[in-house]
């Protein structure tokens, strides 16, 4: 497959799933695969841009929502509507968002057939920009529900609502079964792969590198999907020297990699500029533990951090895992010197972008390139962006947008202009205790 090094994005897209006889119809495959044609640029839906010799950074955002959570979730929604269409089947996707999920899992799946979603977020716990990109999505299959609180509260209800006897009543009688559309979903992690083996080709075609060259995979982490499918890739065979993983203050991932212990009993999760990755519990390090360590030691590591919140490594395992992971993390206030001086050198990036710059800088050893990815659009994290630059902090995205714009001398993309204009479709906001009721009330609606 890495022969054919002229492939365009679709088309190495339909080599990388057909080798995984997924058993999806061809047509629903063909639409789903279509869903680039709407990214910015049709013909190079993922650029691949060069920053300095040896950093390329590989723009995963250019889709709908504007954060790199399409790439998987456009694609996916598609399938499974598909699917849940040929087997008669109805499903409920349920999302706790803290601002990028939420929007993508509507985006994809606004009028499917046989899919209802209901995305909770917490009042006042995301940026302007991520909370209109919810409000104002109209459909009758969607329903978005605030919730007084903080993302946390978002989540604990949601977990609440899924072992309540009442819920799980009423969508048997829905005949409806829950799907999750978080990062734990496989069905995503297949449509990530096929970015890493992109951006590797796109280096090759540049004349960057020459097929076969190792490179480094520089990866902004939270849950690990991104990650995982990096490492998938290069167990599939494309030439990588080291993943580079990449975290905020959150750090568990940094320590893990680094000192072979998950420990996240004295942790509590810290608020950052980079909250999508304000993560403790990093659900796909489950699936890395089975490859490397098997399925026995997987279950006795699981059980340890489900009982006492936390777990060792052997000598043996950890030095295994180290075979493939790099891992360093950024504070904010490093993150902010980044941002910063890498827009007066000229390219223009998002805080969860930057730790990676960080990572690369204490990373990567040797003098081979790094593909860093970037997971979103600089309009989803205005505010924090206009206040690195200038110093100020009381900005709203709007005004946030209009000087950035100025400044780095970016149009802002209509879908994230037009949401200030749009209508609030979704209106509801209700307690934690009220969540349950309302969702039930909307299965049956
Ligand atoms: C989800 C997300 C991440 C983390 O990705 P994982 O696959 O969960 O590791 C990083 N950056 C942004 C902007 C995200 O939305």
């Amino acid at each position: 497959m890495l022969g054919k090094d002229d492939l365009s994005y679709k088309d190495l897209a339909k080599n990388i799933l057909d080798a995984f006889d997924l058993g999806i119809d061809e047509q629903v495959l063909q639409s789903a695969l279509n869903l680039y044609d709407h990214y910015d640029d049709p013909e190079n839906p993922v650029p691949v841009v060069k920053v300095r010799d040896n950093i390329h950074v590989c723009e995963l955002y250019h889709g709908p929502t504007r954060a790199f959570k399409d790439m998987a979730l456009q694609p996916f929604g598609t399938v499974l509507s598909g699917l849940a269409q040929q087997r008669n089947e109805n499903y409920l996707i349920m999302a706790a968002t803290s601002g990028d999920t939420g929007p993508a899992a509507l985006e994809t799946f606004k009028g499917q057939p046989n899919i209802k979603v209901v995305c909770l977020y917490p009042v006042g716990g995301t940026s302007d920009v991520q909370r209109l990109q919810m409000v104002t999505e109209d459909a009758s299959n969607l329903k978005v529900v605030g919730i007084k609180g903080v993302f946390d509260d978002a989540q604990n209800a949601l977990k609440a609502l899924l072992s309540s006897k009442e819920f799980n009543a009423a969508l048997h009688l829905e005949n409806t079964s829950l799907s999750a559309a978080n990062s734990v979903n496989i069905g995503r992690i297949i449509f990530q792969l096929i970015y890493h083996v992109h951006a590797y080709l796109e280096l090759v075609r540049r004349q960057e590198i020459n097929l076969g060259d190792k490179v480094y995979l520089n990866v902004p982490s939270g849950n690990f999907g991104n990650a995982l499918a990096g490492y998938y890739a290069m167990k599939m065979g494309l030439p990588v020297e080291k993943i580079i993983i990449a975290s905020n203050s959150n750090n568990v991932l940094t320590e893990l990699i680094n000192t072979g212990k998950y420990d996240i009993e004295s942790r509590a999760v810290k608020t950052t500029i980079s909250p999508a990755m304000d993560i403790l519990k990093s659900s796909n390090i489950e699936r890395i533990l089975y490859d490397l360590y098997g399925a026995d030691r997987t279950r006795v590591l699981m059980s340890q951090l489900d009982t006492e919140h936390r777990y060792e490594l052997t000598a043996e395992e950890h030095a295994l895992l180290k075979q493939y992971f790099v891992a360093d993390y950024c504070t904010d206030a490093e993150g902010k010197t980044i941002i910063k001086q890498e827009f007066e050198n000229g390219y223009l990036m998002d805080p969860h972008t930057a730790t990676c710059f960080k990572a690369h800088s204490s990373c990567a050893e040797k003098d081979i390139p790094t593909i860093i990815y970037s997971t979103a659009e600089w309009t989803k994290f205005s505010s924090i962006i206009a206040n690195t630059l200038t110093g100020k902090s009381d900005y709203h995205d709007i005004d946030a947008l209009k000087y950035i714009s100025e400044v780095a001398k970016l149009e802002v993309p209509e879908m994230i202009a037009e949401l200030f204009n749009k209508p609030i479709a979704q209106q509801t906001v209700v307690e934690k205790n009220d969540i349950e009721n309302e969702v039930i009330s909307f299965l049956k609606a």
